[in-house]
């Protein structure tokens, strides 16, 4: 018996969940490295006015540790991060975190992975898990004039409470789910808010502050087998959701109307309606939900400015237009490199092969975690993950009870190294792209789902298909070192 010294990478959704998972199944030899100061993800690292999870929380939530008393049906983003700090005490993990620790480097040789630290500190390792997210790269468009500005820049990503908004002229650079909450954030104590949205974006009404009922939280707490039970009727019910996503059914054309009928009834102004009306379909970006933005941008004090912007000078922003917004503030609300994952770090498989090289073409993985080329290293919301369709909790659970299958065979000196063969690897891909055609995310938008080579970086199957294609390993797309050197 061999007891499996494990790497987990990031102490976010992904990394949370590995961790316990594995403890779970009796693999205490591991540790969490986490470049950040805490733990939580997005949720440590987005601290945005506003930062409210666009799914409810009685789904937002890990499988294994259910919260009844989540203060909102949409919590907000302090209330989902303290969630994650609790969950990693209450789990036992506090003793495996690294907090503050960068990986830099993670390199494959002859005596397995070589996980090196920003510092220099290096771990040793059998496994190595990337639960590096998705969405954790800041973008920032190169504007000219960028630094020339002398009031305050922040990006929504960083936001630095130090940054004065009350009573100011601020700028909001982006209409995602981002911009689209920070506006109704700020608008009601700014002077003067101005959206720069080159793109509208359906907005779909929710009432994202409804309180949960005290009374609910109770009888969950009471009850933990109906809490259970609720859980498991909410994932069963989202796949509703995955099905509008991938079919075009009623169902979608239904949901689509309710996006644009949120539209036309929030908005009365009709010049203001048509700045806001996407040329796109409802639901083909990551859908927008607010109860508040809509009265927010019609507000006396707010603008939407849909120009594009040609400069940022040291009072302000010029549009193409020639027209100059006299500022105090500019956020940029413009979203990710979401395609990124692990890099950079200096991820290096077998023979030197960099992530760099075996991703020349874009990222791709096989079923989410393998990457052919990378023995003994797995990805837990890795390429292709169910953003926006599927309960990524989940999806995170069942990848790391699919990974715990690998390290119980090691465990057991079934073998030494796996790796995915490149043949399996490009035939999920092409049963990835097979399956995007009728999804809504490929009806003719420009989203941050599309990766430079233009493949759609999402999952284009249901939650049964996941449960089929992650439950049991297939050993005959994977190559299987034995200690006495021999393959299978
Ligand atoms: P995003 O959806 O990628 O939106 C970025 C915005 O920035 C777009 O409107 C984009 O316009 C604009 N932009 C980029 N470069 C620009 C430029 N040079 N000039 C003007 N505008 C520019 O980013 P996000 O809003 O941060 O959302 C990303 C994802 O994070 C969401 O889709 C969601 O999955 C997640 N999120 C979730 C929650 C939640 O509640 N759970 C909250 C926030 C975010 P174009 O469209 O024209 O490129």
């Amino acid at each position: 018996m061999r007891d499996p010294k494990i790497v987990i990478i990031g102490a976010g959704v992904a990394g949370i969940t590995a961790g316990v998972i594995f403890k779970q199944a009796g693999f205490e030899n591991f540790v969490i490295v986490e470049k950040g100061s805490d733990v939580g993800g997005v949720w440590h690292w987005n601290r945005y006015p506003g930062l409210t999870c666009d799914v409810p929380s009685q789904i937002y939530q890990f499988g294994f540790a259910p919260k009844p008393d989540w203060s909102q049906i949409w919590a907000t983003g302090g209330e989902i991060q303290r969630y994650h700090r609790d969950v990693v005490e209450q789990f036992g993990l506090t003793d495996h975190l690294s907090l503050n620790s960068e990986v830099t480097e993670a390199v494959h040789g002859a005596d397995g992975w070589t996980v090196t630290l920003a510092g220099g500190r290096e771990i040793k390792a059998d496994f190595v898990i990337a639960a590096t997210g998705v969405l954790h790269h800041p973008f920032t468009p190169d504007i000219a004039g960028i630094d020339r500005f002398t009031g305050a820049v922040v990006h929504t990503a960083r936001w630095d409470d130090a940054i004065e908004t009350v009573g100011k002229r601020i700028a909001v650079i982006g209409s995602g789910s981002t911009g689209v909450q920070v506006v109704s954030a700020l608008q009601p104590r700014a002077a003067k808010l101005t959206q720069f949205a080159r793109t509208p974006q359906w907005v779909l009404w929710a009432p994202m502050g409804l309180p949960q009922p005290r009374l609910l939280a109770e009888l969950l707490a009471a009850a933990p087998a109906a809490h259970q039970r609720l859980y498991s009727t909410l994932l069963w019910s989202s796949g509703i959701l995955a099905d509008i996503a991938l079919k075009p059914t009623w169902r979608r054309r239904a949901a689509q109307q309710l996006a644009r009928w949120s539209l036309i009834t929030q908005v009365r102004d009709r010049r203001l309606r048509a700045a806001l009306t996407p040329d796109d379909e409802p639901f083909c970006k990551r859908q927008v939900l607010s109860g508040t933005y809509h009265r927010a941008i019609g507000a006396h004090n707010a603008a939407l400015v849909s120009d594009a912007i040609s400069e940022i000078t040291e009072t302000g922003i010029r549009t193409a237009d020639g027209t100059h917004h006299d500022l105090d503030v500019i956020v940029f609300a413009t979203g990710f490199h979401p395609h990124n994952y692990m890099r950079p770090m200096n991820l290096r498989g077998r023979d030197g092969l960099s992530i760099d090289e075996a991703w020349a073409k874009g990222p791709r993985a096989y079923r989410m975690t393998a990457i052919p080329g990378f023995p003994n290293l797995f990805t837990v919301l890795g390429p292709n993950s169910p953003t926006g369709s599927i309960s990524l909790q989940y999806s995170a659970e069942l990848t790391a009870r699919y990974i715990t299958r690998w390290l119980k065979r090691f465990r057991d000196n079934e073998f030494d190294t796996v790796e995915v063969t490149e043949e399996a690897t490009v035939r999920f891909n092409d049963s990835v792209a097979d399956a995007m055609g009728p999804t809504v995310w490929n009806t003719g938008c420009n989203s941050w789902y599309f990766t430079e080579e233009n493949t759609i970086d999402l999952w284009p199957f249901d939650r049964k298909t996941m449960d089929t294609l992650l439950t049991e390993p297939d050993d005959r797309d994977y190559l299987i070192t034995h200690q006495d050197g021999t393959l299978s």
